[in-house]
């Protein structure tokens, strides 16, 4: 496909289902990723989880929305890949009440849109599964600190939601959605490079690939994840932008799980900003640990997204064990670790990036600050929503561009996530 309607760059979660959405649209979409498959970019590292805690109106909207996709995988992707499909595993999401978070703007927008929830008290969270330590450690310390063992002080309470949960396998999410998108046309080349962003005038004309080919295509869409900021730089639209973006290294691990907090016993996604941690079961008798990014801890952020360690550091899987043993006193931490170091594509105020640019036709769905894996199914019709709005001569700077969510009938305003707002007031941190 020399001349497409549309180049993607990236063929990760958000980029497959950017394409699948515009080519079962009647659009011809060239998708170009210098990696190897669909996902085996950040979204292999995706700890997956589909939650409905975000901080603000549109966010918890547009993953209450884009959650019925989820749960109706099969049905939304359209087509059965050979290669198998992804599943969601639903367990319930608890996060615990600390300061700083206590639960009430979630609840009242909770109940605006209908998302059931239970408030519940510690006895009651110990009662449903003891394998919790329901003590308060407020604030978050660093392992150093020699507070960090004592003694916790209060108890917490929590807010429970049943219908969260993840999917088992977030790469192959990726290769569904590019699976049918292909069937619908798409084409994916891999191992393809974006060099340069082609221009004329305030329009761009395409992309040049390594190698030196050229691609002619009237609109492109930055889904490069940890990259995009530099292909936003590419673009020449990165100085036009108030909400800035860039990578920042993360570590998740995969301990063995405690009795009483594996998969078999019910075991929730737990959001613990008591700890400054996330975790939650994982098949195999596993555990998916990580960190919220508390203010003791340093954060990596990353210069060159092509250029850093994609190991475990001793730092990251101590700090991240000894947290994980307060809340789960039964948990044993492991001799060796097993986990990945990942990459973030974070913004100022951890809200993504769904936008059009004073590039006419170069659009970017980036910016996903670790927590975006859960709207790739809306992220597609956001993009065709704002492509189609610029085709029809509407600035969505001025007049933004409003999606009408399925299930709720709730107006998702576009603007929430453009490269001009004035940084959202959000937990500051991957909750978001
Ligand atoms: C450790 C970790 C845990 C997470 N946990 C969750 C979670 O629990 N829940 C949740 O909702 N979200 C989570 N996220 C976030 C979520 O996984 C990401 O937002 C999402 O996967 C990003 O998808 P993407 O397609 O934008 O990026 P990617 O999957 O990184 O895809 C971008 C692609 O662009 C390609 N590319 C880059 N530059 C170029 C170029 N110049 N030319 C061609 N191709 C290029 C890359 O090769 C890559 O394949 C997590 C992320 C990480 C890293």
């Amino acid at each position: 496909m020399s001349s497409p309607d549309v180049v993607v760059i990236g063929g990760g979660v958000m980029g497959a289902s950017i394409a699948l959405e515009l080519s079962r649209n009647g659009r011809t979409v060239l998708v170009v990723d210098k990696g190897g498959a669909p996902g085996a970019g950040s979204t292999s590292a995706s700890s997956a989880i589909i939650r409905f805690t975000y901080s603000n109106y549109n966010t918890i909207l547009m993953a209450w929305e884009s959650a019925q996709h989820w749960f109706k995988w099969n049905e939304f992707v359209g087509a059965e890949d050979p290669d198998g499909m992804a599943k969601y595993v639903q367990t319930g999401y608890l996060v615990f009440l600390t300061e700083g978070y206590d639960g009430v703007r979630q609840r009242e927008l909770w109940d605006q849109f209908g998302i059931p929830y239970e408030l519940l008290s510690p006895e009651q969270v110990r009662d449903r599964w003891p394998a919790f330590e329901t003590g308060k450690f407020y604030p978050p310390k660093s392992i150093e600190d020699p507070a960090f063992a004592d003694d916790p002080y209060d108890q917490l309470w929590a807010l429970y939601d049943p219908l969260s949960g993840f999917m088992d396998d977030p790469m192959l999410a990726a290769h569904n959605l590019a699976h049918a998108a292909r069937l619908e046309g798409a084409e994916f080349r891999f191992h393809t490079e974006v060099v340069e962003i082609r221009r004329d005038a305030d329009r761009v004309i395409g992309v040049t690939l390594a190698g030196g080919e050229q691609v002619d295509a009237p609109i492109v869409i930055n889904a490069a994840g940890p990259h995009a900021a530099k292909i936003n730089r590419m673009a020449g639209v990165y100085g036009e932008m108030k909400v800035h973006h860039q990578p920042l290294r993360q570590e998740v691990f995969s301990p063995p799980a405690p009795k009483g907090f594996r998969l078999e016993d019910d075991a929730p996604i737990v959001a613990d900003l008591d700890l400054g941690q996330y975790f939650r079961p994982h098949m195999g008798d596993l555990l998916n640990v990580g960190t919220t990014e508390p203010a003791c801890d340093p954060l990596h952020f990353i210069e060159d997204a092509d250029d850093w360690n994609d190991s475990t550091t001793v730092e990251f899987f101590e700090r991240v064990m000894l947290r994980l043993a307060r809340r789960l006193p039964d948990f044993g931490i492991p001799l060796k670790p097993l986990g990945i170091g990942a990459l973030y594509d974070v913004t100022d105020d951890w809200i993504p990036l769904y936008d059009k640019t004073s590039l006419g036709g170069f659009f970017m769905a980036c910016g996903t600050s670790g927590n975006q894996f859960k709207n790739a199914p809306l992220v597609g019709k956001f993009m065709r929503a704002l492509i189609e709005a610029a085709e029809r001569g509407v600035d969505h700077d001025v007049d933004p561009v409003k999606v009408v969510g399925a299930h709720t009938g709730q107006e998702i305003d576009l603007s929430a996530f453009s490269r001009l707002r004035t940084q959202a007031v959000t937990a500051g941190n991957v909750m978001g």
